[in-house]
């Protein structure tokens, strides 16, 4: 008996040794742990709770036992919530002040309980030797508050079990080792704490401090081979969380493994139901987009999500090859970058550069360097392209007289009404201020006029309604045609621009043709 009860101090005070290690490892590494001081606490009620057991189990009076007894009471008390706090803190979900105070009141209360049991008896009722036998071997007969702290004990032991579990389908495969390995730590000790608040165990001993030895040294091989308790996984785990940019990994076969928080935003549909089962089968589903190459990772590729509003947001995909150390492909990764505001932007841009402001028409640029394409075509094929250029009469007038403000009003409303008359197959833009221009492919001379004709007696016929009253809009039209001689576009212009010099100076509200180029030919 006394040899091993000798053995028995030995491997406990090897546990104190192992945990004060941990303790002064934690303080050293501080920077690089999360919640630091609170492990270090953690730590060091263990060790003075392992090291007041093994001086417990070297006395040999009643009241010596009493007094290391309180000592425990430090660790035993404590352990178990600080414990909590440090998993939380591990798994990223810190808790409140106020709450972490309120998780002290128990044990507070058991210190305060054990420290005056002598007074009140509430905690142990009696405490004696075992079998009469002075030694370190006690028999206790507990009170109504050891049966609190024992409840209380066991429940955060098994709340920290619980919440430790609880991250395993969440953390990477690589960091499971270590999770593992703190699960094992809060198990081992429920376990132990379990089988001797039953009093189970021979001579009444307190199995833990043996059974943190074994925890202890669990720690110390995590430590060294997986850098447990430093800050990489954590850190790791909220980067892919705190990433603007959604990312989606896959496996080998396209099956879906992980992804982060931004892509669950941007694809509401993608959820963790869907793991393990091919994305490409439910990506067009989820996007409304084909499913991008992922193995052709320089090709740039978009997904268009309508938003819950109907607005469209658009994502640019980028994928990249994931290869396992050996160098071969285990996986790829697809990161979904929101480029919606870009896109706006650039089709802003685009309206800008393209359109005129207030008509929303093309503006001139835009007409020269599209109706040159279409004269080119024409001439390819033989056929006629034709122009109209068209002014409003006595614009000047409108604005002396109602004003600038309606002026602008004139200038919509005569290309709406002009838009009434024209298909898609002409290109209609604004020239100049009050003056716009008609490039209408595959058509003649005679053909382009009736357009205009018909443009001149529409809008002579729909006057703008203003709170000024009624304003009669009329304008003049010059027209020209291509000839086979292959004119530029330039001189076509000049020739529909004098054709609209003569109707303006015959009159005005009138169509204008430019001379027949065949009528040119037969002039020589
Ligand atoms: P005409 O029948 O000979 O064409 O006479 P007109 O008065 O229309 O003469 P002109 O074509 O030279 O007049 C152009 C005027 O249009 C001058 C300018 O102040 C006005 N104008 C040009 N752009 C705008 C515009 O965007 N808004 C308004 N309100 N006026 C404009
Ligand atoms: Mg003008
Ligand atoms: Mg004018």
């Amino acid at each position: 008996m006394g040899s091993q009860l000798t053995m028995y101090i030995s491997l406990i005070a090897t546990s104190g040794v192992l945990c004060s290690f941990l303790a002064f490892y934690a303080y050293f590494k501080r920077k690089e742990i999360p919640g630091s001081r609170t492990f270090i606490v953690y730590l060091a009620v263990q060790t003075i709770y392992i090291f007041a057991y093994a001086f417990q189990l070297s006395s040999d009076t009643i009241v010596e036992i009493k007094r290391w007894t309180i000592v425990e009471y430090v660790g035993i008390s404590f352990a178990p919530v600080l414990g909590i706090i440090v998993i939380l803190r591990y798994i990223d979900r810190p808790i409140s002040r106020s709450l972490a105070a309120s998780l002290f009141v128990i044990p507070v209360i058991t210190m305060i309980m054990v420290s005056t049991n002598d007074y009140h008896h509430l905690f142990y009722k009696t405490i004696e030797f075992r079998d009469g036998i002075p030694g370190p071997f006690t028999e206790v007969t507990i009170g109504e508050w050891y049966i609190v702290h024992g409840a209380f004990t066991f429940g955060s032991l098994l709340a920290g079990v619980v919440l430790l579990a609880s991250q395993w389908r969440k953390t990477k495969r690589a960091y499971r080792k270590q999770l593992a390995t703190l699960i094992c730590g809060q198990f081992l000790p429920m376990i132990a704490a379990f089988v001797y608040l039953m009093g189970i165990t021979p001579s009444g001993t307190d199995p833990v401090p043996f059974v943190m030895c074994i925890t202890s040294g669990m720690y110390i091989w995590a430590i060294a081979t997986t850098r447990m308790l430093t800050i990489v996984p954590i850190a790791k785990e909220s980067i892919f969380e705190s990433m603007r940019e959604g990312v989606i990994v896959l496996d080998y076969a396209g099956r879906l493994i992980d992804f982060n928080g931004a892509v669950g935003r941007m694809l509401p549909g993608l959820n963790a139901g869907l793991i393990g089962t091919k994305l490409e089968e439910s990506w067009p589903g989820l996007t409304g987009s084909p499913y991008p190459d992922v193995y052709s990772p320089d090709q740039a590729q978009e997904a268009v999500v309508e938003k819950e509003d109907g607005s469209p947001a658009y994502y640019q995909i980028r994928s990249s090859v994931v290869r396992s150390r050996g160098g071969e492909q285990a996986g790829s990764l697809l990161m979904l970058i929101d480029v919606t505001e870009q896109k706006l932007l650039q089709e802003q841009l685009t309206m800008l550069a393209y359109y005129d402001g207030m008509t929303k028409i093309y503006n001139r640029t835009q007409f020269l360097k599209r109706s040159k394409e279409i004269l080119r075509e024409g001439s390819d094929r033989k056929e006629p392209t034709s122009f109209i250029l068209f002014d409003i009469d006595s614009f000047k007038q409108v604005n002396d007289t109602y004003g600038h403000d309606t002026g602008d009003q004139v200038i919509v409303h005569v290309v709406t009404v002009c838009q009434q008359i024209i298909n898609a197959d002409m290109l209609f833009a604004r020239y100049g201020g009050e003056e716009f221009v008609l490039a209408l492919p595959n058509s003649t001379l005679q053909e382009a006029g009736a357009i205009a004709e018909s443009i001149r007696a529409k809008l002579e016929g729909t006057p703008l309604v203003t709170s000024h009253g009624q304003i009669v809009v009329t304008s003049s039209f010059g027209v020209s045609q291509s000839s086979e001689d292959g004119q530029s576009l330039q001189h076509l212009l000049r020739d529909a621009d004098a054709a609209l010099y003569e109707a303006k100076r015959s009159g005005r509200n009138r169509v204008g043709l430019a001379q027949h180029p065949l009528s040119r030919h037969a002039l020589r």
